[in-house]
């Protein structure tokens, strides 16, 4: 499906470990004024001043997160940084610095990873974060990126998983279930492709999808937004496993229950339709699909109407005391324990 359109094919070797990383970081500039140095020596140098610092890290590995047949470098690049940046605001942080690490076999050319790095570039450009550091090694099989993502907050402002209350009113922002129904898409396409090279699929109709699989975007729009509403949170998560595991953690951190109503989860047209074509429940899809990088949260109900009108919220649930267990309640008003999934990437 994704014809190789490196023409010119550099080896690695070629410019050696400190070259490879001059080369791909070249254009890369700071913008961050906790950024005190970047790369360029042993270790960067970074100051927070009277801030908070907050640290998280992601490991992605070829043929279990990302699949090269479908995946275009750049796209990967993007969303490797997406991922790490997603968790920086779901602690309600700002994210600053991201170092990125990548193991690659010689099957990669010079071009293949200044693909990635353009993806790469590109986010930290959007976002506003500075690359800072990382490490190039080489790989026995295929490629691993692993990204550290920095990010600072006042003093009191960070938000845990731990501090939902009963009652407390359960919010996602955007819609569920389209990243995973554009890999299902994908994952289709790859199989055709298998069969007839020459199909040119015609994905018109999932580009919404497809676009949340390949593309996704973090949700810095969101916390800028809840200090302008003045709604602070009082439990956080981010949305990389699906809604079911991340209200399962919620529920667990701040030992509350919590009842989800099948009928309030968002979900966009394209979604809804392509379940209906694949033959998959958008319920268990938006539970259990994963990687939308939505956030979602818990707040007092005293600040129910500063995000009441607002589209990018849906209110999907409250929560209870523990003892009254974690359910869904489907439209027929029957009411179905959440169950935690396992860990997907274990999974056949
Ligand atoms: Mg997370």
């Amino acid at each position: 499906m994704i014809e190789d359109k490196n023409q010119q094919r550099t080896q690695l070797e070629d410019l050696g470990e400190f070259g490879l990383i001059d080369h791909l970081t070249a254009n890369f500039k700071i913008s961050q004024k906790s950024t005190i140095k970047g790369i360029g020596d042993d270790a960067a140098v970074l100051d927070f001043g009277k801030k908070q610092v907050v640290v998280s890290t992601d490991l992605l590995v070829e043929g279990v997160h990302f699949d090269l047949s479908y995946v275009p470098l750049k796209h990967l690049g993007y969303k490797a940084i997406m991922v790490n940046l997603s968790d920086i605001y779901a602690m309600n942080a700002s994210a600053t610095q991201v170092t990125v690490s990548i193991a690659v076999s010689n099957r990669f050319p010079l071009e293949a990873l200044e693909e990635l790095y353009e993806g790469i570039h590109a986010a930290a450009n959007v976002y506003g974060v500075d690359v800072v550091g990382g490490d190039t090694t080489s790989s026995t099989s295929g490629l691993l990126i692993s990204v550290t993502a920095i990010g600072e907050i006042d003093k009191d402002e960070a938000v845990y998983r731990s501090g939902a209350k009963p009652n407390d009113l359960l919010v996602v922002t955007g819609d569920l279930g389209g990243s995973y129904m554009g890999l299902q898409v994908l994952e289709r396409e790859k199989e055709v492709f298998k069969v007839n090279p020459n199909n040119q699929p015609d994905l018109d109709q999932y580009t919404y999808i497809i676009e949340r699989q390949l593309k996704p975007e973090a949700r810095k729009d969101i916390i800028t937004l809840l200090k302008d509403l003045d709604v602070k949170p009082t439990a956080m998560i981010d949305i990389s496993d699906g809604l079911s595991s991340e209200i399962l953690h919620l529920c667990k951190h701040s030992k509350v229950g919590c009842d989800l109503y099948e009928d309030k989860i968002p979900l966009d047209p394209q979604v809804i339709s392509t379940c209906e074509e694949f033959n998959i429940d958008s319920t268990t899809v938006a539970l259990n699909g994963g990687e939308d990088y939505e956030l979602l949260f818990t707040i007092s109900q005293d600040d129910f109407p500063k995000i009441q009108s607002n589209p990018n919220f849906s209110v999907i649930g409250y929560m209870q005391e523990e003892s009254a267990g974690i359910h869904l309640v489907t439209r027929a008003e029957t009411k179905i324990p959440i169950k935690a999934q396992g860990w997907k990437n274990f999974k056949g």
